[in-house]
């Protein structure tokens, strides 16, 4: 906590510069859920990052989980994973593309793992025999894990609260965020609120009293929000904030309006800046800074508004109508559209329906196919049969962990005559376990936290696709996974064209596999949507739309039929 200091001695309304401590920015949510508080948080930080301050981010999620893992994601989206291997929430893959602050675990904590942590420590003895409580114990704990991100090496951390305000589970974090400002002064804090200014179409006109009701309760807690910004369809005028700040005790300057953004989630931060939040930030922190250089944002925005080519991808997984739970890969691909000056529309089709109508008849037409990770057996035959369909028909295909897997598997049966070939995860008595588990995953029974996680090393082929792609031949990329490559079946496979075209670097396990013959099929063990920027485009999915680009185009390859 090298980076705090008492709150006595800290500036009062912060016209002074004192760099060297850290300073935290508190960003709640209000009226309603999904409003966009990540991607709001997240563009802050990049504001923030671009004007020259050091910035940590953070998010603390008010369920109990204790993390989501072992949640389905139809309950919460993608399991978006770190480096350090850590499963966490998918508002830190915003966060990532966004800004450059390193995460780790201490960027994402819940209420399941602030209890537990508390818990330990009753059981250690370590609160001396007193009564554990909420408030101090669980709230000190909450405390405790926010201030850990400050330090010398850190300017401002930006803390997400997880949940609307209002909500029961809420309650702790709230009461925590109030009290930091009591340790670290309240000049070196600031709370940020988004809520919803609806639109009434009866009444003809914005509505602020759901604002009104969700500041009301954050001030009973004891928190008077700094900013207000009103998530609208329709401009916020004059007199709206102007009521607004009048009935919320905010400054006129400080609601900020932030609409709709139908085009692109890039948008948002050019939008805060114009609304000057960024300044809003620094004013408050006595923090001069040279104004911030967006010019590749703006590159980014310019070439998804004047795209030069337009390809269609299907997306074939399991919860495809559920684009949350693929929610980086919707990304990754658009960076590479953005990396190619295209337009990527991308389609959801669910394997359930390639099991029932066909994919010759679901996947005419498209540029490129793409199947994700994911665990249970539902869907596994139409993604498999979608493979075939892309082998056969030289279409680009990029598979993803669980889609590399059956990308195995659909070669093994039909390219190599391996009959009923199989992941054991689906079939443990299959006479040809092409996928199977993992040495140190046979003892594991726990659920959550146990598979091969985070960034692991690989070495790539010499001229191979993917090692052409990257530019190099090793790289690190990040696993979640319990099965793997069965290396019983190398050779038999690589006879029917498979290419081994990344292993771990002892050569033992298997990373990425491609078919020589073809224009571009890559399957990876790994998941490269996390490592995907809107400013560095993975090369892996950059490599797909390029190549799905050129099947458009028509030019190197027709379809065989
Ligand atoms: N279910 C597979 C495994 O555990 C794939 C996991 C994934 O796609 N993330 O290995």
């Amino acid at each position: 906590m090298g980076g705090h200091r008492g709150g006595d001695r800290g500036t009062q309304g912060g016209e002074e510069e004192s760099p060297g401590m850290t300073r935290h920015l508190f960003v709640t949510g209000g009226v309603v859920s999904s409003l966009g508080k990540g991607l709001t948080s997240a563009s802050i930080g990049m504001l923030l990052e671009s004007r020259g301050l050091r910035v940590r981010m953070q998010k603390l999620d008010p369920y109990i989980n204790v993390d989501p893992g072992t949640m389905s994601p139809y309950q919460h989206g993608e399991v978006y994973v770190l480096d350090d291997g850590s499963e966490t929430d998918l508002d830190l893959g915003h966060y990532e593309r966004f800004t450059s602050t390193p995460l780790t675990r201490a960027c994402n904590y819940t209420t399941g793992q602030i209890y537990l942590s508390v818990i330990n420590k009753e059981r250690r003895g370590e609160f001396l025999g007193k009564t554990v409580q909420v408030i101090p114990h669980i709230t000190n704990e909450i405390k405790e894990v926010i201030k850990a991100l400050a330090g010398p090496d850190t300017d401002l951390v930006i803390t997400e609260i997880g949940g609307t305000v209002g909500d029961i589970e809420s309650l702790p974090f709230l009461e925590a965020i109030r009290q930091i400002p009591l340790e670290v002064g309240r000049e070196n804090c600031m709370f940020i609120h988004l809520t919803l200014v609806p639109y009434l179409k009866a009444a003809g006109e914005l509505k602020t009293k759901p604002t009104q009701h969700s500041v009301g309760i954050l001030r009973q807690i004891g928190i008077q929000p700094d900013v207000l910004v009103c998530r609208t369809e329709r401009p916020l005028d004059t007199s709206d904030r102007e009521k607004i700040a009048l009935f919320c005790n905010v400054p006129l300057d400080a609601v900020i309006e932030e609409r709709d953004k139908d085009f692109s989630i890039y948008e948002v931060p050019l939008s805060l800046q114009s609304n000057r939040i960024d300044d809003l930030v620094l004013r408050r922190f006595g923090r001069q800074a040279p104004p911030a250089d967006l010019g590749e944002w703006h590159e980014i925005l310019h070439r998804l508004r004047n795209p030069e080519h337009e390809v269609s991808i299907a997306l074939v997984g399991k919860y495809a109508e559920h684009r949350d739970a693929y929610k980086s890969i919707y990304e990754a691909l658009d960076h590479g559209g953005i990396a190619h000056r295209t337009q990527v529309r991308v389609q959801p089709i669910k394997s359930e329906d390639i099991e029932r109508e066909g994919a010759e008849r679901l996947l005419a037409g498209f540029d490129g196919l793409v199947v994700p990770g994911g665990f249970g057996e539902r869907g596994i035959e139409g993604k498999v049969e979608a493979i075939g369909f892309a082998r056969r028909r030289r279409l680009p295909f990029l598979g993803i962990c669980l889609g590399m897997q059956c990308a195995v598997i659909e070669l093994a049966r039909n390219g190599a005559g391996l009959a009923d070939a199989h992941s054991t995860e689906f079939n443990r008595s299959t006479p040809h376990p092409v996928i199977c588990l993992m040495d140190e995953q046979r003892s594991v029974t726990d659920k959550g936290g146990t598979m091969r996680l985070g960034a692991q090393p690989a070495e790539l082929a010499e001229g191979s696709r993917s090692a052409v792609a990257y530019g190099r031949t090793r790289i690190t990329e990040r696993h979640r996974h319990r099965y793997e490559f069965n290396m019983k079946y190398r050779s038999v496979l690589e006879e029917a064209g498979l290419v081994i075209a990344g292993t771990s670097p002892d050569g033992g396990l298997v990373e990425i596999v491609e078919l020589a013959d073809h224009p571009w099929f890559v399957a990876v063990q790994f998941h490269p949507e996390f490592k995907s920027k809107p400013t560095a485009a993975h090369p892996l999915f950059a490599g797909l739309v390029a190549a799905a680009v050129e099947r458009h185009a028509g030019s190197a390859w027709v379809a065989e039929t």
